[in-house]
This record gives structure tokens, C-alpha cells and sequence, in this order.
């Protein structure tokens, strides 16, 4: 008997323990050093390092275009990079084909062959490496436990739903336990409530087999949900890698804090230890980068909309409210400083709450308690 059912589906676990597919002692570290890969005049990949521990969930996290699909390319074997080296554990990898690599790969657009069926699909690569037929049946059989589809192997695929779909294409992709997993945008194709609880599902697949993982998207908060740690990805080069709270709360840079959740910006200068908006010196308790550009990070949810009262350890702003925003479970508030900078403050709703907040034309004051106050460089490295 295994652990603990994810989310209380019947699972596999009554099949574990005896072998296979719990990977976790064969799970391997992946080491990329200065992988360039150019297409005619666009640096698609540009002089990439990064190490991706073993047993690790890691996501490339980028915008469309940004290089997040060439690297994934170049670890599945698929693209071949410029310069660069590949490392598997111990062994560099750069020569070798795709189908000795021991990688299992998931796409967005699912990629399954529509004349089989299920247990066709699922079993394809167990085909390609000669797998004996006896052993074949048990461990699709598994694989498609795995994802909860027990017992679907003689569905045809067109019979399947969009998540159906990529539940087979996650089996076939883990059948022949891969060392290594790599996912390009797999959820993008499925509507919001069912990529939410695919999330979830697919984090709890990876606690149950434990391999190096490498998943790609460009929703930030999927890649939040999800990752042990997120590279974020743009012009082909990698901008921060960070596990999900020390990005979301401490971005290195602007593109980072403006990829990764909400915020507004204010200009800042350098004084001694600390820095100054205009002539308000700002309390705050992280470090001052060494840059020669600041920049004062708000996030909505951390800024607060004060009343009469003037709370300790807060740097509080003057402003005028520009617009007033109801999101249901939250109203936006946009005011704008005396420089001309603006500031969004989010906060909840609760019953009775909205009416008495201060609309467009209304002074107000905008609180940022020191412990959320956090400077930034302002240009990108
Ligand atoms: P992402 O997956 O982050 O959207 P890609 O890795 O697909 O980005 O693409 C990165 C850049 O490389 C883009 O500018 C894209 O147009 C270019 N590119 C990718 N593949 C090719 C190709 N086969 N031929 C030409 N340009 C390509
Ligand atoms: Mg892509």
C-alpha cells in the first residue's frame, strides 16, 4: 500500500512498492552550461546556464517567443544548440539522440496518434524500446492509473475529453519511467477550472515519482502553484531563478516584478544605506541593490488604503485617486502621486465596505508597512 490518495481519487497506490515507476532513486540532475541556439538573427537562446536539481520540479517561465521551448528542444534532443554543453547526472548528453536520452516529453497539443487507441498510445514507447509484450499490458495499465484513467485502454482517443487527452499523453510520457520529464505548456489547451486541478494533479504525480522535472508555461501564477523553483525566461536568457515566494516577494529585476504578479514603480534614489522618494526617506528592511537605477516595488495586495490613522513602520503616500475598480472578491484602487507616479492598492470586500471607499477625485492615503517595502533595479541587466 502506498501514501496518501491525491485528492481521495481511487490511485495506484495499491500497486506500488513492488516495482517500478517510483523513480525517485534514478532521478537526475540536469547541467546546462552556456547553451546558445540561433535561428538566422534571433538568439533564441542566449549563453544559458542553469542547474536543475535532481528530483526537482523546475519551470521555465517566460513570455511567448522568449526561448522556453528551444531550451526544452535542446534538452529533449530535438534541437541541437550552437555551443553549449548538456549534462545528465555524470554524462554529456549534446550528442546524443532524443530516444536515448531517457526523457519522457509532454506537449501542449497533446501529439497522440488518433487511430489508436488508448493503451496504443500509452504503450507507443514501450513498442519503440522492444519491451516484452507480457510486460506491456501491466504497465499501461499502471501508467494510466496513475493519472486516473484506470481501465480506459480501449477507448479510442476520440472519444476522450481535452484533459482526457493529456491524462493519456502524461502516461505515455512516464510508461517507460523516463529519469527525466519534460512538459512544454501542457494545461494551455484546457479551460481554467480543469487546468487548476490538472496543476494540483500533476504536482502530486511528480510527489509520487520524483523525477527531474522541466515544465514550461507562461502563467505565472501556474508556475507559482506548481514549481520548486521558476527560471524566468526572456530574450533567451534566464532572468531570475528562484523558488516561487522568494521571486514573487524579492524580483531582482524589473522584468521579473513585472512578469511575476502586479506592481507599481516608483523612482527612488540612492541615500547612504536606504533611499529617498522625492524628499520622504523610505523605511524599509531588505537591502538596496547595487544598480544604478531604483525603483520602489508596490504590489496592490500589500499597499493599504488608510483612514485617519498613521500605523508605525509604514512609509505612507499622498494621492488622488484616479479610478476605483470592483473585481468582486476585491476592489483595484488607481491613484496618482504629486510626481505624476501612479500606485494600485488592492483589498477585500467585505460586506458594506465597498460603498465607503474613496472614488475617482478623492484624496487618499496609500500605507506600505516597511516589512513590503522593497527597491529593485530599474534596468534590466
Ligand atoms: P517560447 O517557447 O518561449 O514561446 P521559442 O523557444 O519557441 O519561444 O522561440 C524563441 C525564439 O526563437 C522566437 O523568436 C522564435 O520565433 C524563434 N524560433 C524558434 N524556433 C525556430 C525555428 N525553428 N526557426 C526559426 N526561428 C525559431
Ligand atoms: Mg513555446
Amino acid at each position: 500500500m502506498g501514501g496518501a490518495p491525491a485528492h481521495g481519487h481511487p490511485g495506484p497506490h495499491d500497486r506500488r512498492g513492488s516495482e517500478n515507476l517510483t523513480t525517485k532513486p534514478d532521478a537526475l540532475p540536469i547541467t546546462v552550461r552556456g547553451v546558445t541556439k540561433t535561428y538566422g538573427r534571433v538568439r533564441a537562446l542566449d549563453d544559458v546556464s542553469l542547474d536543475v536539481k535532481s528530483g526537482e520540479f523546475l519551470t521555465l517561465l517566460g513570455p511567448s517567443g522568449s526561448g522556453k521551448t528551444t531550451l526544452l528542444m535542446v534538452l529533449a534532443g530535438f534541437t541541437r544548440p550552437d555551443k553549449g554543453s548538456l549534462k545528465f547526472g555524470e554524462d554529456e548528453m549534446i550528442r546524443t539522440a532524443p530516444h536515448l536520452r531517457g526523457v519522457g516529453m509532454v506537449f501542449q497539443n497533446y501529439a497522440l496518434f488518433p487511430h489508436m487507441t488508448v493503451a496504443g498510445n500509452v504503450g507507443y514507447p514501450l513498442r519503440l524500446r522492444g519491451t516484452p509484450k507480457a510486460e506491456m499490458a501491466d504497465r499501461i495499465e499502471r501508467a494510466l492509473d496513475l493519472v486516473q484513467l484506470g481501465g480506459y485502454g480501449k477507448r479510442g482517443i476520440e472519444q476522450l475529453s481535452g484533459g482526457q487527452k493529456q491524462r493519456v499523453a502524461l502516461a505515455r510520457s512516464i510508461v517507460f519511467e523516463p529519469r527525466i520529464l519534460l512538459m512544454d505548456e501542457p494545461l494551455s489547451a484546457l479551460d481554467k477550472k480543469l487546468r487548476d486541478r490538472m496543476q494540483i494533479e500533476l504536482r502530486h504525480l511528480h510527489e509520487q515519482l520524483g523525477m527531474t522535472t522541466v515544465y514550461v508555461t507562461h502563467d505565472q501564477r501556474e508556475a507559482l502553484t506548481m514549481s520548486d523553483r521558476i527560471a524566468v525566461v526572456n530574450h533567451g536568457r534566464i532572468m531570475q531563478l528562484a523558488a516561487p515566494q522568494q521571486l514573487y516577494d524579492r524580483p531582482e529585476n524589473k522584468f521579473v516584478a513585472d512578469f511575476i504578479g502586479d506592481s507599481s514603480f516608483l523612482p527612488v534614489t540612492r541615500n547612504g544605506a536606504g533611499v529617498t522618494f522625492g524628499d520622504m526617506a523610505i523605511r524599509m528592511d531588505g537591502a538596496v541593490p547595487d544598480a544604478d537605477a531604483l525603483l520602489l516595488m508596490i504590489r496592490p495586495e500589500r499597499a493599504r488604503l488608510l483612514n485617519g490613522e498613521t500605523p508605525d513602520d509604514t512609509n505612507i503616500f499622498e494621492a488622488t485617486v484616479t479610478e476605483l475598480v470592483y473585481q468582486g472578491e476585491s476592489y483595484l484602487l488607481y491613484a496618482r502621486l504629486k510626481d505624476g507616479s501612479e500606485i494600485a492598492v488592492r483589498g477585500a470586500i467585505r460586506e458594506g465596505t465597498y460603498q465607503n471607499l474613496p472614488r475617482a477625485g478623492d484624496t487618499a492615503r496609500l500605507g506600505l508597512h516597511r516589512a513590503d517595502t522593497v527597491v529593485i533595479a530599474g534596468e534590466d541587466a
